[in-house]
């Protein structure tokens, strides 16, 4: 461990903004990286309301902080706020994190390499894979774009069928690949889920409180399947336990927060952000929220 520096006239600054930010994990897995590394930087959670996301964004400018993550609800809101968006997250339609470079302004999206270092962690290829993505919000947009990148073939089931074609249409155009896009109910879960290898969920559904839910019924999953939640809180969702009983492997969100965080990270800073303890740190925050 290194000497932590202390808070001084130099201390670099780096948060959070969202609504509500009181649960984040972030300031515990950033602040967590800059002490291992001995750096002068610390990481703070802005609660900022839709009504005052125009002034945030002035004052990520007028107080020179150097890095913002963004979440919800903010993720599409803060696009036209900033003075530059990264081709990436022009294309997935949600910016996660803000670059304050000599105060000009750049959105970029952590979260489709984040997915994608998740996929490459647990050794799988997605190439030619049969995969059914629920959820048809920003994290799926992210989490369809990485998917397509790598040649998967994807369906997109959402409550609404609208926003599932929607999605589609636009990852589509992007990606020059095709997608299937389906109301996410009973029967097009069945049929998706009969072809799919890997499903994931990109829903909030199973997100704490809601812990006891699952966008799929237990009788769907089977051994042929790879479950990847990208929800996060709790660590093992309902989703991730029913597919367990089924026999099927399961991944939760963890590595893709821990990743985006780290890609983050490394954006502000232009160094290697210390993956594992990141990870480690998320995991003990999310830990004392469900004590
Ligand atoms: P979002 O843009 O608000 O989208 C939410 C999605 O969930 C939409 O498709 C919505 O469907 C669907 N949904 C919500 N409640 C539902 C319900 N009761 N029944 C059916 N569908 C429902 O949110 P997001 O940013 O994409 O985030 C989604 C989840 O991913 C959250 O749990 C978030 O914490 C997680 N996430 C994890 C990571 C990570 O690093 N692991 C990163 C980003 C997000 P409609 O279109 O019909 O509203």
């Amino acid at each position: 461990m290194k000497t932590v520096p202390e808070i001084d006239g130099k201390t670099g600054i780096c948060g959070v903004m969202g609504d509500p930010v009181g649960h984040s994990v972030s300031p515990a897995m950033h602040n967590a990286a800059f002490r291992a590394l001995g750096m002068n930087y610390v990481y703070l959670p802005f609660n900022v309301s839709a009504a005052r996301l125009a002034g945030a964004v002035e004052g990520i400018r007028a107080l020179n902080i150097a890095g913002m993550n963004v979440t919800i609800p903010h993720k599409v809101a803060v696009i036209p706020l900033l003075d530059e968006i990264d081709p990436l997250a022009q294309r997935i339609g949600a910016v996660n994190v803000i670059h304050n470079k000599a105060g000009r302004l750049i959105g970029g999206n952590t979260d489709a390499g984040g997915f994608l270092r998740l996929l490459e962690g647990r050794g799988i290829d997605a190439q030619g894979l049969q995969v059914a993505v629920l959820g048809a919000g920003g994290a799926s947009r992210a989490v369809c774009f990485a998917l397509a990148s790598r040649g998967a073939e994807i369906t997109i089931l959402n409550r609404t069928a609208a926003g599932a074609a929607r999605c589609a249409a636009e990852m589509a155009a992007f990606t020059g690949r095709a997608f299937e896009a389906l109301e996410m109910n009973p029967a097009n879960l069945a049929r998706s889920l009969a072809k799919a290898e890997l499903v994931v969920n990109a829903t909030s559904i199973g997100m704490a409180p809601d812990v006891d839910k699952s966008p799929v019924s237990r009788e769907l999953l089977g051994r042929r399947h790879t479950v990847v939640d990208i929800v996060y809180n709790p660590i093992k969702t309902r989703l991730m336990r029913d597919a367990e009983k089924a026999g099927a492997m399961s991944v939760g969100g963890l590595d893709m927060l821990a990743w985006q965080g780290a890609l983050s990270f490394e954006i502000w800073t232009g160094r290697n952000a210390p993956l594992d303890l990141m990870r480690r740190a998320a995991a003990g925050a999310l830990k004392s929220y469900e004590d």
